[in-house]
């Protein structure tokens, strides 16, 4: 079968790669729509953890094309959506319940094979089926799974009033599941008008359209929007010209949330007396944990709707482009559809 195969940072190939046969438990996959993410962008340069020889691609929905002897409640034929973490159940972190810090943690996509191939092994535990849930909404699995998991680290109180920075896809599945969750006011603010205009169609209250290299220009904007700040201010974006200056728009007694993935290197100053002082918590939310089964729920209920996020769409052979896209200021979501 043919994939995107990594042997060091920013160097891949499509390549022909032999299948191996299935162990235990595990599902041969085929893949239909894999997903592309910031995540990627920093594996092509090395960074999160890779594994080399590496085929990313971590947000996978395929269909079940064999399966080992002993693999119960999944069916040759299934479609369904790859939660791509693999957790070792016996470090001491796994045996509380907290496999987000694994020990011997390892991702499809990052230390395993991912999505960007014809085919994926996955465990047929972490293999959910998604009936007949539109591809485009399927391909969303992942990100909701990971928006899941972030409003659990939040824990919103009702009728907060909520800043979202960024306007990513995840910043839109945040925000779509915010609106729906009991927030008295959402407000996302990001340097792209599009994406704030896709946010307002699903039911944001306010968009500000920030700089993101001179935040502080925006900051009257939201000053004038929360005069003693927001409830939960939610950076969902990354950009360390952003986090450096948001404090103050967070509410004495709220929540600032680092969603967004920074470079692994990057710092940021903060004012100790400022956090002791207004009682500021300081939330970060990584990744998923079991967020598979209610990314589903909410996206079949509509709570999450596509309508306007995937704008993309590439072969495997166009994978390079795919990278591109992420940086293209017209597109909101990219995904590979390896048969193409
Ligand atoms: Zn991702
Ligand atoms: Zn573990």
């Amino acid at each position: 079968m043919r994939a995107v195969v990594y042997h060091q940072p920013e160097l891949y190939k499509i390549e022909e790669v032999p299948e191996r046969p299935l162990a235990a438990g595990e599902v041969r996959v085929r893949n239909l729509v894999v997903g592309v993410c910031g995540t990627d962008a920093h594996l092509h340069v090395g960074e999160f953890g890779p594994r080399w020889p590496l085929t990313p691609g971590h947000e996978i929905v395929g269909e079940v094309v064999e399966m080992a002897d002993d693999v119960v409640d999944l069916a040759v034929g299934d479609r369904v959506a790859v939660d791509n973490t693999i957790h070792c159940m016996h470090c001491e972190n796994c045996k509380r319940g907290d496999f987000n810090f694994c020990l011997n943690g390892v991702a499809l996509g990052v230390q395993a094979p991912g999505g960007f191939a014809e085919t994926t092994i996955a465990s047929g535990t972490k293999c959910y089926p998604i009936g007949d849930l539109d591809l485009d909404a399927a391909a969303l699995i992942e990100p909701t799974a990971c928006v899941v998991h972030g409003l659990d680290v939040l824990d919103l109180q009702p009728a907060a009033d909520v800043l979202i920075i960024g306007a990513g896809p995840t910043s839109q599945i945040l925000a779509q599941l915010i609106v729906h969750g009991g927030a008295s006011r959402v407000t996302i603010a990001a340097p792209t008008q599009f994406k704030l205009d896709v946010a307002a169609s699903h039911g944001v209250n306010q968009t500000v359209l920030l700089d993101r290299n001179d935040f502080t220009a925006s900051a009257d904007q939201l000053r004038t929007l929360a005069p003693h700040g927001f409830d939960a201010v939610i950076e969902a974006s990354g950009a360390i010209g952003v986090l450096q200056h948001v404090l103050p728009h967070v509410k004495s007694g709220g929540t600032l949330m680092i969603y967004g993935m920074a470079s692994e290197t990057s710092t940021i100053e903060i004012h100790p007396y400022e956090i002791f002082r207004r009682e500021i918590q300081i939330k970060g939310s990584f990744a998923h944990a079991y967020g598979f089964a209610r990314a589903i729920q909410f996206l079949r209920a509509g709570k999450v709707d596509p309508s306007g996020i995937i704008t993309h769409r590439y072969s495997l052979d166009q994978y390079d482009q795919a990278l591109a896209s992420l940086r293209a200021p017209g597109c909101l979501k990219a995904v590979v559809e390896p048969q193409r």
